[in-house]
């Protein structure tokens, strides 16, 4: 590994100021950073420790939600206002990598992480993403994990958070804080897709950092489901997820929410799909019609054209449990 400096921020003028200055990178559970530099993949000078900042704590004021960009996933997932407010977001984070992860990893760190392409991981190979204007390997290489929703010929990785789908269907809104101040952000334009530049996950400019993230008071507490299909029943990846939320009336569906993970560079909102779920019956044929109005732009590639059917049974399973709940 290069060698880097170490600091410790004590509050956010000076960890914004550390890293405007230098090669640097904001560190707080540091569960992906350490791999990236471990492999060379990111190479910064110096890493700036947030974790004393004041952003640990879960509130509620006027039915929104506060989670603050510090507080640990294991903490969000097992924390009685989420599980009664937004089990949804409970049982997506329960659903990413092991408890021993999930004790260490941040909400701001979540949304931070980087894609888990094998070709991004590897410096002997060429990437877009890693090293701009070098070649994607994963096009026309094994490309089983990848994209089939936003891809460009520059890049078809996908992002690999569960905990992000669930933010993005229940319309949660970013805090930041930068060298110009505070700004808030909707949640699904946090991240990107790849187009032409895919060296950049997200719309954070240089020096800004994730404070916390407010979920609005929401009705789906009851009909919800995380379903995540992976190749090992814990610890992996999600070949495809889906975040599934209905509110059912007299059998008939008045509100809708769904997202899918492992399908796109940003958590992917299903919103024709949702829109095709309201005011119909809770049953499977429903659920089979919205399931096709979400694949109608999807595109697979050599070793990954299974998604095309996974993907939508993906969405029926999980709205058949979500109602079924
Ligand atoms: Fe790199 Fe993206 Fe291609 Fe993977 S898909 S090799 S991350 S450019």
């Amino acid at each position: 590994m290069k060698p880097f400096s170490f600091v410790k921020a004590t509050n956010t003028r000076s960890a914004i100021d550390a890293v405007l200055k230098d090669n640097a990178r904001f560190i707080a559970g540091g569960t992906n950073l350490l791999d990236l530099m471990k492999n060379g993949v990111m190479q910064p000078d110096k890493l700036v420790d947030i974790n004393s900042l004041p952003w640990k704590d879960i509130t509620v004021a006027n039915g929104t939600m506060h989670i603050g960009a510090l507080a640990l996933n294991s903490t969000v997932a097992a924390d009685k206002q989420v599980k009664e407010l937004h089990p949804l977001l409970s049982q997506a984070l329960l659903a990413g990598a092991s408890q021993q992860l999930r004790n260490m990893a941040t909400v701001g760190g979540n949304m931070m992480q980087r894609t888990r392409c094998s070709y991004f991981y590897d410096t002997a190979m060429p990437c877009n993403k890693r090293n701009p204007g070098s070649g994607c390997g994963a096009i026309g290489g094994f490309n089983r994990m990848h994209a089939i929703f936003g891809a460009s010929d520059q890049c078809i990785a996908v992002h690999p958070s569960d905990m992000c789908v669930a933010l993005t269907a229940l319309d949660a809104t970013v805090h930041i804080s930068g060298p110009k101040g505070e700004r808030k952000m909707p949640f699904g334009d946090f991240h990107r897709l790849p187009g032409n530049t895919p060296e950049k996950d997200n719309n954070l400019d240089k020096g800004e950092l994730i404070t916390g993230v407010d979920i609005p008071a929401s009705p789906f507490t009851k009909n919800v489901y995380y379903l995540k299909v992976r190749d090992r029943a814990s610890y992996a990846f999600a070949l495809v997820s889906v975040a599934a939320a209905l509110v059912i009336e007299n059998n008939i569906i008045k509100d809708a929410r769904l997202a899918m993970g492992g399908v796109a560079h940003k958590p992917w909102r299903l919103t024709a799909a949702e829109k095709a779920l309201i005011g119909k019956t809770p049953e499977e044929a429903t659920f089979r019609a919205a399931a096709n109005v979400a694949m109608q732009s999807a595109k697979a590639y050599e070793y990954n054209a299974f998604k095309l059917q996974m993907a939508p049974n993906s969405i029926v399973t999980a709205l058949l449990k979500a109602a079924a709940v």
